[in-house]
């Protein structure tokens, strides 16, 4: 078994290798449709190539309407803006500073509601107990690409006249029990970060089945220009480019190859980690059609050896990234943690798990081997855990 460089072996990779490494479209294919662009001179504002990507999107994605923005945040923020959010909203704290902060932003309080600690997702069974006068939504995330309990949130928001907005920057493609995701709810949130599975750059939509929000927020991210004559609210910018949806036309070509290829490399992974002492994986309901978005293992330090956390220095030092994806937990952060509901007594399976969380690398572009390598070298910590609990103290 290979000695960790922890404890003076060599590194199993000679260059760091990332969690992610955002696809590309062929070169020759963009450039041509870059000089297309500033040829026309039209370089954003509702040109041809925004029209496209959106048309194309809207099929792709299976849904009724897409929208596109400059970003996935800007469009959280707008959705929950169009659709009247105010008063309370709830929502998970195991999540990206984005979810909570658009929130902040429309002058929402979060009111953080639990996870399930085998989905990660917002826990349905503790939603109607935080419901109040002034709930006016559930923001839940499609934590990784794995969908909520789409069906009981949809309930609970009818009974109670509420809406449900999606965070589902993870889940571009995915569909549960053969729906596309983005059908859900009141609306959904898919960010086209370069970190994320498909990408425009940056990026992102909000996909919808309900025309009337579909235009309004349109107004909305051109400052809430109509027409020539009329602005009928205070929007903002939030438009995307020429260039970025030239892109994210040529990504849309490659994304089933690159989710192929996630599926594979995710197989590698779980063939060759599955049945190890204190390591878990999250639980993907049979009736997910998955985007393989990100691969994440759960450390129990009692059981694995070492924490989530020595094991994060020691990969490191192999020249594997990792990321502790979401720590910390977003109902710690200063700014929310004065909240009531940020407490960890009413928050204890998110606390766990922003504790004992790691992302590995996954992308396309990865081999089989490499996975291999990366599952060695967590195996070899294990094996070395005893020498290796010393070491990271002294790191
Ligand atoms: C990436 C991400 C966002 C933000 O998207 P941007 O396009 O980077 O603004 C929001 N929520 C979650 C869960 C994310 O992972």
């Amino acid at each position: 078994m290979k000695k960790p460089v922890i404890l003076g072996g060599t590194p199993a990779f000679s260059n760091p290798v990332f969690i992610s490494r955002p696809m590309i479209p062929d070169k020759d294919e963009l450039f041509s449709e870059l000089e297309k662009i500033l040829s026309s001179r039209w370089l954003t504002n509702n040109g041809k190539y925004l029209q496209d990507f959106e048309r194309e999107l809207t099929k792709f994605l299976e849904v009724d309407y897409c929208s596109v923005f400059c970003n996935g945040t800007i469009a959280l923020q707008l959705a929950i803006q169009a659709l009247r959010i105010a008063g309370e909203a709830i929502t998970t704290p195991f999540t990206f500073p984005a979810t909570i902060h658009s929130l902040y932003w429309n002058n929402t309080k979060p009111v953080f509601c639990d996870i399930d600690p085998l989905t990660y997702n917002i826990d349905v069974t503790k939603i109607e107990s935080l419901i109040t006068p002034n709930t006016t939504a559930i923001v839940p995330v499609h934590v990784f690409g794995n969908p909520c309990d789409v069906e009981k949130l949809d309930q609970i928001a009818k009974n109670y006249g509420i809406s449900v907005i999606y965070d589902a920057a993870h889940a571009f493609g995915v569909k549960y029990n053969g729906k596309a995701i983005g059908k859900y709810g009141n609306a959904s949130m898919f960010s086209f970060h370069a970190t994320k599975s498909f990408n425009t750059l940056e990026g992102g939509a909000v996909t919808s089945s309900d025309a009337s929000f579909n235009h309004r927020i349109s107004y909305y991210k051109n400052f809430g220009i109509m027409d020539e004559e009329h602005v009928i609210g205070p929007g903002i910018n939030g438009k995307m480019n020429e260039f970025q949806a030239a892109f994210g036309l040529l990504n849309l070509k490659k994304i089933k190859n690159e989710n192929e290829k996630r599926k594979r490399l995710t197989k590698v992974y779980e063939d060759s980690l599955r049945n190890i002492e204190g390591l878990g994986f999250q639980l993907f309901d049979s009736a997910v059609e998955r985007n393989y978005q990100y691969f994440t293992i759960r450390i129990d330090h009692t059981k694995f050896g070492i924490s989530r956390d020595e094991l994060h220095v020691a990969l490191r030092q192999e020249n594997i990234v990792t990321r502790k994806y979401f720590y910390p937990l977003c109902s710690n952060y200063s700014c929310y943690h004065a909240l009531p509901s940020a407490s960890r007594d009413n928050l204890p399976e998110a606390n766990r798990l922003a504790e004992s969380i790691l992302s590995v690398p996954l992308y396309g572009d990865l081999n089989d081997d490499d996975v291999m390598k990366i599952t060695e070298c967590i195996k070899s910590c294990q094996h070395h855990s005893k020498d290796i609990k010393g070491k990271v103290k002294q790191v």
